[in-house]
């Protein structure tokens, strides 16, 4: 099963998509985590990633789109796979022909989302990217450039939406119930 799950940052998309790896036995990545890691290398690509994330802005459609393609294309994702953070754009689902099964959307208010970043940062785990204005240019950016994808998916009858200020058993439960998994 190939899906997506989308929420504003701090809705919790890592958190079941871990757990949804563990349930549906396919593997979980984030776009997040990949640009991380390309934001490592010292080369021009890394560097550029790394400046664009640390100002909050998302990385262009065509370099987004290229990076992801390769990793999906590798073995271990063949069977399936969790994809969080992407696609972010109307460009990127438009451009996106995987197959993509079912959407998750998980849902939070933007108050609750930063209440639970500011709250994590609190807790030792702050990212360097992770700054008050950064999260709030993220939070604008989400809806901005979002809304056109869930739009995009809920016409093409993929999208699941579900409350993400539940529990985080009771959020599991409901995904999979609604997957019909
Ligand atoms: P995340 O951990 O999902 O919040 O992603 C961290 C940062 O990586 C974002 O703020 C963007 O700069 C970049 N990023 C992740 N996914 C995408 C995407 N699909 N399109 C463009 N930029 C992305």
């Amino acid at each position: 099963m190939k899906l997506i799950i989308i929420g504003i940052q701090g809705a919790g998309k890592s958190t079941q998509g871990n757990l949804l790896k563990k349930k549906l036995k396919i593997p979980y990545l984030s776009t997040g985590h990949i640009f991380r890691e390309i934001a490592k290398e010292r080369s021009s690509l890394g560097r550029y990633i790394k400046e664009t994330m640390n100002a909050g802005y998302l990385i262009p459609d065509d370099k987004t789109l290229e990076i992801v393609s390769e990793y999906l294309s590798r073995p271990e994702y063949q069977k399936g796979y969790i994809l969080d953070g992407f696609p972010r754009t109307a460009t990127q689902a438009e451009s996106f022909k995987n197959g993509i099964d079912k959407v998750v959307y998980l849902e939070v208010s933007d108050k609750e989302a930063l209440w639970r970043l500011s709250y994590r940062g609190e807790d030792g785990h702050e990212r360097e990217d992770d700054t008050l204005r950064a999260l709030r240019k993220r939070i604008e950016l989400f809806h901005k450039f979002t809304g056109p994808v869930l739009e995009h998916y809920k016409k093409k009858r993929k999208l699941v939406t579900i409350n993400g200020e539940q529990s985080i058993p009771k959020i599991c439960k409901e995904i999979i119930t609604k997957l019909k998994v």
